[in-house]
């Protein structure tokens, strides 16, 4: 009789467990993970005492048949990999056929399923791999597990779970690793009955600041890069707010959550010379690569992956974050702590609205009107903290120096008339060469030399930055001001949008729109007096559009409308056609804390290098 025996399946699998499930986080990771490969579009994560006594995660996404529902449970039980090939060119998170037999193994499971197209599903109950129920039951389309005494034929393991606290912590990150990774899928978070959190589906960066908090939003900068091999987008974290832990580090590559102190170095590098003693960027950085150029397969958690391309990826990170910290900073914010609280409209709720103030003034431009404003003023330098105008800046950040003269002015207004070099390259060889700092604009952009190379302005949207700022400050703390339609305007709205109207009347008239709803018909009076004649319609639109159409959390409604409204309102045509105008609107924009990028995330400035118009001309 042969000594060698074959370990029968359970002992196998109560094995093989030990690799994949090292505590209730790993079941959660698993499980969610199942859900998205099965094309869910919501999944629901519910927790008590720290996974000790249930993890449930319900998903609507394919369900499966009663076959493949006694199946998944089997050891190496896939339906993602059928041939040694598709593992170099996998697409979903699992493929090893593994978690279910290992979670099945040291637990006790229940499993209800069904597919879209059956009336009926399945429910199967299966405790340390022995199934003990298989019927046929009524439940949604989806799937849902329960899991239950997670351990409970394995005391060591049992023995050597944390805390509830450090467990559950232990979920939260997972549950944010999956859920940062895929902002297209809402999930929720529950533990003892109480919502962690509700992700609804939205861009990147409204997942982000759902999962680090509201204050994030102004606190990020957006990287974008892509080539060939790697698609890079993603935030770091402006440099002030570093943290002394590593905690909101977060590398992605292709919606999968990886680790990687080789990447990580390139991130710092780029942060070098930016950040105080002993704190950490924070990051969320998305690659994408071809499938075929990683590995996942090295760890059994695959939080560790290997990519061929590896070198390249490295440099494309530390440039692209490089650049992007260097826009950011062409001037530093002025004014950090005046930071505009995404809160408070939400919480003028509670608060008694004062009438809006009521003013017809045809002549309103806003472009024209620097002196009484209340913002931080350049020249006067009022408070304590340090205020800086945009020559200042530019001089400090090595560009221009001179103030530019009228004759300097009209020479540059347009780029065919702009005057021949006379001398070879005085403009940049010499930093006190006098008549630097000109603009030029053509089309929708404003031109300005620097130190380094061009700086580009994109006009319209620096207006767009600068309302929006503005009119987010001020509506904040009082109603933004009115102004009264002499043709008050009908608008023929949807049942579903005039009921959006009326449950948002009190921030709408916060904002500036005065009206009622009258035999099915919106009846507009008053609107914000940024709104000229032909933006008034545009932005009607698209504020129906935001109050009854788009999924937009609560909290986030007032800055979505007051983005409506700026955008809008830039559509006008601007007049650029003189110095001071467009002084004006570069001063303006470098008072804005994020000068770079529109509220809508649209690039504002951009510069081009030295070395980059020297290459041109190669
Ligand atoms: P893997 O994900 O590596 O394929 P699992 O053990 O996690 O292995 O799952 C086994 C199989 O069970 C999957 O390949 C899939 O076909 C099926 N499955 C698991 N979870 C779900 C789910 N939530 N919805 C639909 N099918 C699922
Ligand atoms: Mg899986």
């Amino acid at each position: 009789m042969s000594l060698i025996q074959l370990l029968p399946d359970h002992i196998a699998n109560q094995i093989a467990a030990g690799e994949v499930i090292q505590r209730p986080a790993s079941v959660v990771k698993e499980l969610m993970e199942n859900a998205i490969d099965a094309g869910a579009t919501k999944v629901d994560v519910n927790i008590k005492e720290s996974g000790k006594s249930l993890i449930q995660v319900v998903d609507n996404g394919s369900g499966m048949s009663a076959d493949d529902a006694l199946l998944c449970f089997e050891r190496h039980a896939t339906s993602k990999v059928r041939k040694a090939d598709d593992l170099f060119s996998l697409v979903t998170k699992g493929f090893r056929g593994e978690a279910l037999a290992s979670i099945a193994a040291i637990a006790h499971v229940e499993m209800r399923t069904k597919l879209a197209d059956d009336a009926t599903g399945t429910q199967i109950n299966i405790e340390g791999s022995k199934v003990v129920n298989n019927t046929e039951t009524v439940c949604p389309n989806g799937t849902s597990f329960e899991i239950k005494n997670l351990f409970y034929n394995v005391p060591a393991r049992r023995n050597f779970l944390k805390s509830n606290k450090v467990e559950f912590r232990h979920i939260q990150d997972e549950f944010e690793r999956v859920a940062l990774a895929h902002s297209s899928i809402h999930f929720t978070l529950t533990h003892n009955d109480s919502e962690i959190y509700n992700l609804m589906l939205g861009v990147l960066r409204k997942r982000v600041v759902d999962v680090l908090g509201k204050k994030t939003n102004d606190r990020l900068v957006p990287i974008e890069e892509s080539t060939d091999i790697v698609e890079l987008n993603g935030f770091v974290l402006k440099p002030e707010y570093a943290r002394k832990t590593r905690g909101e580090q977060f590398l992605f590559v292709n919606d999968r959550f990886f680790k990687s102190t080789y990447f990580n170095h390139a991130i710092n590098k780029a942060f070098e010379g930016l950040l105080k003693e002993r704190t950490y960027a924070s990051y969320f950085l998305y690659l994408n690569v071809d499938p075929q150029k990683i590995d996942v397969n090295v760890h059994p958690t695959k939080t560790e992956i290997k990519f061929e391309e590896e070198k390249f990826i490295y440099s494309i990170l530390l440039s692209s974050i490089r650049q992007a910290l260097g826009k950011y900073n062409i001037a530093p914010t002025l004014d950090f702590e005046r930071e505009t609280s995404f809160d408070l409209p939400m919480d003028m709720k509670s608060k008694p609205v004062s009438e809006p103030v009521i003013k017809v003034n045809p002549d309103y431009n806003p472009f024209h009107s620097t002196s009484n404003r209340n913002t931080t003023s350049f020249s006067g330098g009022s408070s304590g903290k340090k205020s800086e105008n945009f020559s200042q800046a530019i001089t400090k950040h090595g560009f221009g120096t001179k103030e530019t003269s009228s004759a300097d002015w009209e020479n540059f207004y347009t780029i065919d008339e702009a005057p021949e070099e006379e001398e070879p390259a005085p403009l940049i060889e010499d930093e006190t060469s006098p008549g630097i700092s000109q603009f030029l604009i053509k089309g929708n952009y404003i031109f300005t030399p620097t130190k380094s190379g061009l700086m580009v302005i994109h006009a319209r949207r620096a207006y767009e930055q600068i309302l929006y700022t503005d009119l987010i400050s001020s509506f904040i703390t009082s109603p933004l001001q009115s102004q009264a339609l002499l043709f008050p305007i009908e608008k023929e709205l949807s049942k579903n949008e005039l009921v959006a109207w009326e449950s948002n009347a009190m921030m709408l008239k916060q904002l500036g729109f005065v009206g009622e709803v009258k035999e099915g018909e919106l009846h507009l009076s008053a609107v914000p007096s940024v709104l000229q004649d032909e933006t008034i319609q545009k932005a009607l639109d698209r504020i129906v559009e935001t109050i009854a159409h788009r999924d937009i959390e609560k909290g986030e409604i007032a800055h979505e409308l007051v983005h409506s409204i700026s955008k809008s309102a830039s559509m006008k045509k601007m007049n650029l056609n003189s110095k001071e105008a467009v002084n004006d609107i570069i001063e303006r924009l470098f008072q804005c804390e994020n000068h770079a990028f529109t509220p809508g995330n649209k690039k504002i400035i951009d510069t081009l290098s030295l070395e980059g118009i020297d290459e041109k001309f190669r």
